[in-house]
């Protein structure tokens, strides 16, 4: 029985994101080019650690990230790879392109809390993710790794 599910952001929050930011600041978007450059961003081992010590906690971790499904396997082969430990990997369906990072974001935790109830505890950098927690009354802190 897990404690608690606590949702960790992957860009900017687990991995730094300072050479993938941007790719997605200029409009459009550059998804290629971000999804080439992702499977090389740089850890932030403070926050795997984080992660996985509450892993082991019995509490329910949970990766929300805006990248794409299409990239699930280097993004799944990249927490492998840093040793994240975690009980669930959501991403944005390729179908939601062109929602805002929030309104994805919105659409994964409106279905963790129908399988799971409401977390506990969010980490996420976008200051538009962490209104959105808030409103759903969810304790949300933000951090910034670049
Ligand atoms: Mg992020």
């Amino acid at each position: 029985m897990s404690k608690g599910t606590i949702i960790f952001d992957l860009d900017g929050v687990l991995a730094r994101d300072g050479e993938t930011r941007p790719f997605v600041d200029i409009r459009p978007p550059d998804y290629a080019g971000f999804n080439s450059a992702a499977p090389h961003a740089r850890p932030v081992p403070e926050m795997l650690a984080f992660a996985k010590a509450m892993h082991r906690q019995d509490y329910r971790v949970a990766v929300f990230t805006a990248r794409s499904s299409d990239i699930f396997h280097s993004t799944r082969a990249w927490l492998d790879k840093w040793g994240m430990e975690f009980a669930t990997l959501y991403m944005r369906s390729p179908a939601a392109e062109n929602d805002t990072p929030a309104k994805a974001k919105k659409d994964m935790l409106e279905a963790e809390i129908e399988l799971f109830g409401v977390p506990a505890l969010a980490f996420d950098n976008e200051d538009e993710n962490i209104k959105m927690y808030e409103a759903r009354g969810i304790t949300a802190l933000r951090v910034q790794y670049d």
